[in-house]
């Protein structure tokens, strides 16, 4: 029985305790790291996720009359009431407390949107889906760029799929569930979270080229190759974060218009000093075209490499995505960079930033017998440092999103 499994008497209990009735079901829906492929999925490029051990369990009942009822362990605050046909993601409607603001600058009490917007994307694509009583219980640490949004959006799509025998497809509720993020609760997402929480499979990395959606599982068998991936949250989230996410990805629109190609994908490692001469008076569109353009290249390196069972290469391939994204990309921090660089020096095979960047998490792979030592590092090194005590754990490939009872 897994961790998420043992989980589930208690959020039944809990659903108990506070709807007073028996769930129809649990679902869970893990969060995530990207092992490879960062900031290439506004680019309609190759990302690389795999699904953590930490879950979202859902726990739910279908209602007849149009109430959506919504309760987390993770949230301050009661029971959260709604009528499903009352919700609107413009600003004005009855749902406006719920919608956080764009950019996801203000979100509080705001947790809520995020389930209450799959219902609505749901509905608005012609779903016949009706209200239900919602309660939620979590291990995925929130805001550690290890994607709990995603995982909670994605339980709730598949809940509701199963309570309203929906038929849909796990890509089909990836896209819902990224729908409700971008449109309701207004945060400018990709497709990757979404997807990795409801497609992912145990012992794999999920391979998603972001363009024709179409994917692999790669097999990413750590344990049984002697290895480890360390997840270090840094338990940090520098504000720059959500502005200059929006600005990346301006600016990559920008420069794949200056190219002439629909998307950064579009420009191969070959033709990349050409393009590069011809961004010659804009230095910051070229460094964001650099990365981009490397980082698809390092996707499709990490994939030959894990097809040809040499896990291990695929070390220095993280530490250079690492180094892109700090220099080229410039969405690092102090801290991201004490992580990898403690993690290397410490004898790790190689170490990135993970996530949106200034701050959140960053993974370390590393052989099982220095797992410790290194773990041990960096703990030491952020203290000498002054910093928060980071969070360190291993990310097990585990799978995607299901119905556990
Ligand atoms: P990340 O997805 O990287 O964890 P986000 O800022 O995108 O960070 O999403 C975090 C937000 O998602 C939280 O602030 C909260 O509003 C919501 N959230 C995630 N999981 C839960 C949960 N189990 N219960 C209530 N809210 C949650
Ligand atoms: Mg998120």
């Amino acid at each position: 029985m897994t961790d998420t499994e043992h989980g589930a008497p208690r959020t039944a209990a809990a659903f108990r305790t506070v709807y007073g009735a028996q769930p129809h079901g649990i679902w869970a829906a893990p969060g995530r790291v990207n092992l490879i492929g960062e900031h290439t999925d506004y680019n309609d490029g190759f990302v690389m996720p795999l699904a953590l051990p930490h879950t979202t369990l859902a726990a739910a009942a279908p209602r007849t009359d149009g109430v959506l009822r919504l309760h987390s362990g993770g949230a301050d605050g009661g029971v959260v009431e709604l009528r499903i046909d009352a919700l609107h993601p413009v600003p004005g409607s009855a749902s406006e407390t719920l919608s956080a603001s764009r950019g996801g600058a203000q979100r509080s009490g705001g947790w809520a949107a995020y389930p209450a917007g799959v219902v609505w994307a749901m509905r608005e694509a012609g779903l016949p889906v009706g209200g239900a009583d919602l309660h939620y219980d979590s291990t995925v640490p929130t805001g550690a760029g290890l994607s709990s949004s995603a995982a909670l959006e994605v339980v709730t799509a598949l809940a509701l799929n199963d309570l309203y025998a929906l038929g849909l497809e796990p890509q089909r509720l990836a896209r819902l569930a990224q729908r409700a993020e971008n449109a309701f609760v207004g945060v400018p997402c990709g497709i990757m979270d979404q997807t990795a929480a409801a497609c992912c499979t145990a012992g794999h990395a999920l391979f998603l080229d972001t363009r024709d959606l179409t994917h692999r599982q790669v097999p990413f068998d750590l344990a049984g190759e002697g290895l480890r991936l360390l997840v270090v949250d840094t338990r940090v989230k520098h504000e720059l974060g959500d502005g200059a996410y929006a600005e990346r990805r301006a600016g990559c629109e920008r420069g794949a218009r200056a190219l002439g190609v629909r998307a950064l994908r579009d420009v191969s490692p070959a033709q990349l000093p050409d393009a590069l001469a011809h961004l010659a008076d804009e230095p910051q569109l070229q460094a964001l075209v650099r990365h981009i353009v490397t980082e698809n290249h390092r996707v499709e390196e990490v994939i030959a490499c894990l097809d040809a069972g040499r896990t291990r290469a695929i070390g220095p391939l993280l530490t250079a995505g690492h180094a892109s994204l700090r220099d080229d990309f410039a969405i690092s921090c102090r801290e991201l960079d004490l992580a990898v660089d403690t993690a290397t020096a410490a004898g790790a095979l190689g170490a990135r930033m993970t996530g949106g960047g200034f701050g959140g998490s960053a993974i370390v792979l590393v052989e099982e017998a220095d797992a410790a030592t290194v773990g041990k590092a960096v703990t030491e090194a952020f203290a000498a440092a002054g910093h928060t005590a980071p969070r360190i754990f291993e990310a097990v490939p585990s799978a995607g999103a299901h119905r556990i009872e």
